[in-house]
């Protein structure tokens, strides 16, 4: 960092993570030492081979399943990719099942890729319901399951409000009627259980760079039994599931990282947590027309979202970036032409409340100092943004 950068505060954990020093080092022997291809039968490829089979067993220990049900990939899209297609083309394939059951605030990787099943290979794409807080209710699921359901997905917590789903409740509903269901948590690993057995999951999508690990590496949980069409076809690595070479130090990376993730996990929550709710409850006494977005208590602990009245967001976030505090609209959309968010819109937000935008996401280094610099700045922000736009 250099000297003028020092005053900076990142507080957009939820777009990504800075890499642990910790993982870094873990990684370093993979680069130009250990380099060779897991595929191999030399030493070199033996040693490869032991570090991402190594790394398997981590993530499998971090999720609770067997070694064989981790499939490596390129990160939380790929993932969800994999899981989605692979998911519906097997159900379909297998007994011409055509429908997916998904929520309407999953992250493109998922509802991307469930609209381009529908409109380019005929799937029927059926969006859930959900409530002010955009929580799916387990019964919906339960009553709109068809027997032509090939696939119900609905993520872990959301990345655009913090909103934790009841994922074992969904997943129960799912599994007695002997559908395959698919959580991304992606966003939720970092801060949240995942043992699968108890999130009755049969996919469940992880991406490193959420949680202190390398950008472009995630992983998949299959369960075993799950039928999966393969999305990437080549050589025959993960089980045939995803060809392509291992980025040996990405995987030694990510399941080093998830170790330290669910060790540290509730120590960094507890702080989350009263950081969080000073947030919270500052935004709502200092700022007018501030309204929290998604739930207030079953929301991820690092997570404070906010929709604010006749504000536009990427204005917002111009003016925090200029006194040096990095936040997110929460969405992917970036400046130019905002339209708005497809989560806000599912809540049922009113239409001068969808543009305002700001999501605050906490992280290892976040400090009370750091939060109070962001509530002595954003009052007089929305102060000036809202007198200007009324001129
Ligand atoms: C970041 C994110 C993704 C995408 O993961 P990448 O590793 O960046 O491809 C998917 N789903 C959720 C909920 C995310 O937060």
């Amino acid at each position: 960092m250099s000297a003028g950068e020092e005053r900076r505060i990142y507080l957009d954990h939820a777009a990504t993570t800075p890499l642990d020093p910790r993982v870094a080092e873990a990684m370093q022997p993979f680069y130009a030492e250990a380099f060779g291809n897991p595929s191999s039968q030399h030493m070199w490829g033996q040693r490869a081979e032991a570090a991402v089979e190594d790394s398997r067993e981590k993530v499998a220990r971090a999720l609770g399943c067997r070694p064989e049900e981790v499939v490596f990939t390129s990160g939380g899209s790929e993932s969800d990719n994999l899981a989605v297609r692979g998911a519906a083309l097997a159900a379909r394939a297998r007994r011409g099942a055509d429908h997916l059951l998904v929520s309407p605030i999953e992250h493109p990787a998922v509802l991307a890729t469930a609209r381009a099943l529908a409109a380019d290979f005929g799937f029927t794409l059926e969006l859930l319901p959900v409530d002010a807080f955009g929580r799916v209710d387990p019964d919906e699921v339960a009553r709109r399951l068809r027997p032509t359901t090939a696939l119900v997905s609905v993520m872990y917590a959301s990345n655009e409000i913090g909103t934790i789903e009841p994922i074992a409740a969904i997943g129960r509903a799912c599994r007695e009627r002997g559908v395959v269901f698919h959580s991304d948590a992606v966003q939720a690993a970092s801060q949240l259980a995942i043992e699968v057995e108890a999130l009755q999951v049969d996919l469940l999508a992880l991406g490193a760079h959420k949680f202190y690990g390398p950008k472009g590496v995630g992983a998949l949980y299959v369960r075993s039994g799950t039928p999966l069409t393969p999305v990437q076809t080549g050589g025959g690595q993960e089980h045939g599931l995803r060809a392509g070479t291992h980025n040996v130090p990405y995987l030694v990376g990510m399941a080093r990282a998830l170790e330290i993730t669910v060790s540290e996990r509730e120590a960094h929550n507890a702080r989350y947590r009263v950081l969080r709710d000073r947030a919270i409850g500052a935004i709502d006494d200092l700022v007018p027309d501030a309204r929290l977005t998604g739930h207030p208590s079953e929301r991820l602990p690092n997570h404070a979202s906010f929709a604010l009245r006749g504000i536009k967001g990427n204005h917002l976030l111009a003016h925090l970036d200029l006194a040096g505090i990095a936040c997110s609209s929460g969405s992917a959309c970036k400046t130019g032409d905002p339209k708005p968010s497809e989560v806000l819109l599912a809540l049922g937000l009113p239409e001068d409340w969808l543009y305002g935008s700001l999501r605050v996401t906490l992280g290892r280094g976040t400090t009370e100092a750091e939060i109070d610099r962001l509530l002595q700045v954003l009052p007089g922000v929305c102060v000036a943004l809202r007198a200007a736009d009324s001129r």
